[in-house]
């Protein structure tokens, strides 16, 4: 074991030492769960739902707590930290329905009766980034438990500390020992055992591309199922036909939420050429109003940066001749900020376009017509979200089933509902989270055929 020290990125205070679990600690808490999944799965239906609601009413009851430490271990607005306790709740409940739901099939075949199971896979290991911990923990754990399957969750190393109190709720509700662990460590150490030890059936990965892929390519080793949600450099298409005052008063929220460190961050906005002046005149007084200071303060919108380091790679895109067109305002003093800032970079191919910044930085492009905008959009290595506006519904239906990208918007930047799928095209990732089918996602199908003669 190490210890590893959590600072509170508002004001560098130290929040809290957490102890970090080594290889050997991980392979006893993987036996625990391979023994507590056999059991589960064995439990009532019934039963299961019922449990999996007693911990969305702990996870209820204790919102404001688990509110408290995502502001003081994340520097997450008070206000956005109380809808993700909230989220985490009502995940919960949604996924709490699926324990009597796991329909199979009765297929029409010869001689006999063929019936289809969805059987649970067994131990589950999540690995989970540092910008959503809760909420992207449940997005995993709550399908996963809900179809008969044991979880350890291992939550980035800045921010252990809401996923941690989640694991004591979910004891706290009932849920047997050893079924639900969270397991605060490396990715190096702990990731990476998940990934090697076979009594661990699939992972669900989320954070950068670049270690998602190492992660598919160690699964491989064993086919172990995985589900990757990695990065993401979405656009924000505003058309010229568009409502532009709405599509400028809005374009602020679809990017500097949680101050940018956020994987639909709409990072690119593209503006129809004959409308560009006029939208970036009207995005100016905008990204000023944008309220960027202390988190507990349920007046503020946005937030610090989670770390120092992380500090240090956004401000490495903002060098002293960066293309700054206007920049929104931040606290000085202690504290991981960054103030939210607009370019308007002369090329299509500067990093600052074709990179993810992952913090309050977004880039505002001009293009010509239809055709020009989902090339610009498609222009990049990632497909997580995006934003079409345009009073033409032919077009936005056009240019949504143009933009490759798993989730898009007219009009609005959505953001993610748990009754709706979620997921990635091309490097954003594998596999859909949340929505309906989620919990067939911790199955295998097993077809058994009875004869009758
Ligand atoms: P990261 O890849 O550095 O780390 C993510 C997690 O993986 C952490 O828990 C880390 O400890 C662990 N890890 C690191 N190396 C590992 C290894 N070799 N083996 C196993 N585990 C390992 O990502 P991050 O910086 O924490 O998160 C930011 C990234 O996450 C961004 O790219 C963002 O777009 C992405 N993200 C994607 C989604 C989505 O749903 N698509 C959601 C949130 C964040």
């Amino acid at each position: 074991m190490n210890s590893y020290t959590i600072v509170n990125p508002a004001d560098e205070s130290i929040a809290e030492t957490i102890e970090h679990v080594g290889v050997d600690e991980t392979d006893e808490a993987i036996a625990r769960a391979v023994t507590a999944q056999k059991l589960w799965a064995a439990v009532d239906p019934a039963d299961k739902a019922r449990m999996l609601r007693r911990f969305a009413a702990a996870v209820d009851s204790n919102r404001e707590n688990l509110a408290g430490i995502e502001v003081r271990n994340s520097g997450h607005p008070i206000t956005q930290a109380r809808w993700e306790a909230g989220h985490v709740r009502d995940v919960l409940e949604y996924y709490s329905a699926a324990p009597e739901r796991l329909f199979g099939q009765q297929i029409p075949v010869a001689g006999g009766i063929d019936l289809t199971f969805h059987e649970p896979l067994g131990v589950v290991g999540v690995i989970t980034p540092w910008n959503f911990p809760m909420t992207i923990g449940a997005w995993g754990f709550a399908p996963a438990l809900a179809a008969g399957n044991a979880v350890l969750l291992k939550p980035a190393e800045w921010t252990p500390l809401s996923s941690l109190r989640l694991a004591a709720l979910a004891l706290e509700a009932g849920l047997p020992d050893g079924l639900f662990q969270v397991l605060p460590g490396r990715g190096s150490v702990v990731g990476t055992r998940f990934v090697t030890h076979p009594d661990v059936r699939k992972i669900v990965f989320t954070g950068s591309t670049a270690v998602g892929k190492q992660i598919m390519a160690g699964c491989a080793e064993q086919v172990k199922r995985v589900t990757l949600e990695l990065g993401g450099k979405s656009a924000n298409i505003v058309f010229a036909d568009a409502d532009l005052e709405r599509a400028a008063a809005a374009a602020p929220s679809g990017v500097f939420e949680n101050a940018g460190q956020d994987c639909c961050a709409r990072s690119r906005i593209l503006v129809q050429a004959s409308k560009f002046d006029r939208f970036l005149e009207l995005l100016e007084p905008a990204v000023a109003a944008v309220t960027v200071g202390d988190p507990t303060d349920p007046a503020t919108e946005m937030g610090p940066l989670v770390s120092r380091q992380h500090h240090a790679a956004v401000s490495a895109y903002l060098p002293a001749d960066a293309p700054v067109a206007f920049r929104g305002h931040a606290p000085t003093g202690p504290g991981f900020w960054v103030a939210p800032t607009v370019l308007t970079p002369a090329s299509r191919t500067d990093r600052c376009v074709t990179d993810e910044i992952f913090g309050p930085v977004v880039v505002v492009l001009p293009f010509n017509d239809e055709a020009d905008a989902v090339r610009l959009a498609n222009d990049t290595q990632y497909g997580l979200s995006g934003s079409i506006w345009t009073r033409d519904v032919g077009r936005a239906l056009r240019v949504a089933r143009g933009v490759e990208s798993g989730n898009l918007s007219v009009n609005s930047h959505s953001s993610v509902r748990y009754s709706t799928p979620f997921g990635g095209f091309k490097q954003s990732g594998l596999g859909r989270e949340l929505g309906p089918d989620a919990p067939l996602n911790f199955t295998d199908t097993k077809n058994v055929f009875i004869a009758v003669d």
